[in-house]
C-alpha cells in the first residue's frame, strides 16, 4: 500500500473512530488550517474576495471553462446549473438513481419548476444513449421542452468511460441539448483514468465539483461554465441564499486541497482495493463492487443489528441504512490501520 502523502502528525486525530460513511467526513489537516488562517478575504457578494476569485480562476483554467462560481454545497451547485440551463416548464434527463434527481430533495422541480425525466442506469453507471434519445420529447405543446442531459461521474465510485462521454456529447450536439456533469468526485475519476480532469470536463457545458468530499476541504463546491451561464448562476445563488461574504476562508481550504490532495486520491483508491481484497471470499459479507474510493458490500438484512454491534465495538462507523447493500468510502482520514481494523471487524462478523 502506498504511504499517504499526508504526515500523520498533520492529520486531525478526531475521536479515534474509523469513519467509512462518506468522504464528506474529512477534517482539515494542520497545513490546511494554516492556509485558512492566512487567507486574504473580502466581500464575495461584491466579487471582492481575492481568495474566492483565485479559486474560481484556477478551477476555470484547469477544467477549461470561461468562468466559475464558489457555492456552499454540491446540491446548490447542481441546482444553480439546472436553473441556469432550463426555464420553467423545461425538462432535464437524469439518472433514476442520480444524486441530482434522488438525493437533492427534488430541488429542480420544487425551486426551478424543471421537470425531471429519469432514465434507468446501466450497470456501469452510464445512461444508455438509446434510452436517452427515446426520452427526448417532440416539440409540441403537449410536452415539456427537453433541454438538458445530466450525468454523474464518478457513479457509485465508477469513472464513466471516456468514449461514453464523447458519445453523450455527440448526441447532445445532434439533438440540441446542453450537457451538465455532477462531478462531485470528478477528480477521483480523473486520477483513476490517469487523465487531466480537463479531459473529462471538456465534453460538458457545465460541471459541478465538490471540494468537501475526498479533496478534504471543510465546505464548498464550484460550478463551472460559460460566462453567461455563471452570470445567471450567480444571480440564482443570491436568490437561494448562497451569497457568502468573507468566503475566502473556505476557498483557502479548497485551494490547499487542490495543491496537496489530488494526486493522493490514488491512496484512497488503493485503500478501497485493499479493503475489498481483505473481504474476498467471505460467506457473510459479499463484496458487490469496488471502484475508486468506494466498496459496496452486501450482508443478510436479518444481521444488520449484529453488524452494528460489531462495528461499534471495533469503533468503525458504517452507514447502515435500509437495504442489505452498504457503501464503505475511503478518504484522507482513513489510513492503513483503519483498513486493517475494518477488515478484521468484518471478518469476525462474517464468521459469527
Ligand atoms: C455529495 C454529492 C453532491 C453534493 O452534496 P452536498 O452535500 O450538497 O455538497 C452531489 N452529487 C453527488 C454525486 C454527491 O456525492
Amino acid at each position: 500500500m502506498p504511504a499517504t502523502s499526508i504526515a500523520s502528525a498533520d492529520r486531525d486525530a478526531g475521536d479515534g473512530w474509523v469513519d467509512l460513511r462518506s468522504d464528506t467526513v474529512t477534517r482539515p489537516t494542520a497545513p490546511m488550517r494554516e492556509a485558512i488562517a492566512r487567507a486574504a478575504v473580502g466581500d464575495d457578494v461584491y466579487g471582492e474576495d481575492p481568495t474566492v476569485n483565485a479559486l474560481q480562476a484556477r478551477l476555470a483554467d484547469e477544467l477549461g471553462f470561461d468562468a466559475a462560481l464558489f457555492v456552499p454545497t454540491g446540491t446548490q451547485s447542481n441546482l444553480l446549473a439546472l436553473i441556469a440551463h432550463c426555464a420553467r416548464g423545461d425538462e432535464y434527463l437524469v439518472g433514476m438513481d442520480a444524486h441530482t434527481y434522488k438525493y437533492e430533495g427534488g430541488g429542480a422541480a420544487v425551486l426551478g419548476s424543471i421537470q425531471p425525466q429519469p432514465i434507468v442506469h446501466a450497470a456501469d453507471g452510464t445512461l444508455p444513449l438509446d434510452a436517452v434519445e427515446r426520452a427526448i420529447k417532440p416539440i409540441d405543446p403537449h410536452f415539456a421542452r427537453t433541454r438538458l442531459l445530466c450525468l454523474e461521474n464518478t457513479w457509485h465510485g465508477r469513472p464513466l468511460p471516456l468514449d461514453y462521454l464523447a458519445a453523450a456529447r455527440a448526441l447532445c450536439d445532434r439533438r440540441g441539448l446542453a450537457l451538465h456533469l455532477d462531478g462531485a468526485r470528478v477528480f477521483n475519476a480523473a486520477v483513476a483514468c490517469g487523465v487531466p480532469v480537463r479531459e473529462i470536463a471538456r465534453h460538458f457545458d457545465s460541471v459541478s465539483v465538490c471540494l468537501s468530499k475526498g479533496l478534504g476541504a471543510p465546505v464548498g463546491s464550484v460550478l463551472l461554465g460559460s460566462a453567461a451561464l455563471i452570470e445567471s448562476a450567480r444571480r440564482w445563488r443570491k436568490v437561494c441564499g448562497g451569497g457568502m461574504r468573507q468566503a475566502g476562508l473556505l476557498a483557502a481550504g479548497a485551494l490547499h486541497a487542490l495543491d496537496h490532495h489530488v494526486a493522493r486520491l490514488a491512496d484512497d483508491h488503493a485503500h478501497a482495493a485493499a479493503l475489498a481484497a481483505g473481504l474476498a471470499g467471505l460467506d457473510g459479507v459479499r463484496v458487490a463492487s469496488q471502484h475508486t474510493n468506494m466498496v459496496f458490500i452486501e450482508v443478510d438484512p436479518a444481521r444488520l443489528d449484529a453488524l452494528r454491534a460489531h462495528a461499534d465495538a471495533a469503533r468503525v462507523r458504517l452507514s447502515i441504512g435500509y437495504t442489505p447493500s452498504i457503501r464503505l468510502v475511503t478518504h484522507l482520514d482513513v489510513d492503513d490501520d483503519g483498513i486493517a481494523r475494518t477488515v478484521a471487524m468484518l471478518r469476525a462478523f462474517a464468521a459469527g
